[in-house]
């Protein structure tokens, strides 16, 4: 999937969720929305990723590390152990846009590394980016969101 995809897929979760996440406190919504949107292409940036014409170089092998779920459910943990507030919600939103990326990647060919995080990956096998597939996919992933959010206001 590429950026504007795990953009408009993590957006639809933001709107998925902004009822529960408003009910008490219209910022924290906001808070926590924007944390999903920028979240939403981490797992790619958080890389380290320099193009040279259409050479790729990063600190990290592409799909390892940032894209371990493991790895965003300790950070999950330690935020919400460790701050609290707009900054708790805003680093919540962040790894949830995370999670949502890597499960996103998952549906492709390539996978994602479940067990280790410089392991073997594992696919779904649902897309391959830039097809029709995906857009059903992420067509049907808003649709749902949607429904979610008109069920709950
Ligand atoms: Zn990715």
């Amino acid at each position: 999937m590429n950026k504007a995809g795990h953009h408009i897929t993590s957006a639809a979760l933001a709107m998925a969720a902004w009822p529960a996440l408003s009910a008490q406190d219209p910022l924290s919504g906001a808070v926590a929305a924007t944390g999903m949107l920028v979240g939403a292409s981490a797992p790619d940036w958080l890389e380290g990723v320099v193009w040279l014409g259409d050479k790729r170089l990063s600190l990290l092998p592409h799909r390892t590390l940032t894209h371990w779920p493991v790895l965003w459910l300790i950070c999950a943990v330690l935020t919400a152990i460790i701050w609290s507030g707009y900054t708790r919600t805003l680093g919540l939103g962040f790894i949830a846009g995370s999670l949502l990326h890597i499960a996103m990647d998952l549906g492709t060919p390539t996978g994602i590394p479940l067990l280790l995080p410089f392991g073997q990956r594992t696919t779904a096998r649902l897309y391959t980016a830039g097809t029709l597939r995906e857009g059903v996919l992420i067509g049907a992933w808003c649709l749902l969101c949607f429904g979610i959010f008109a069920l709950t206001t």
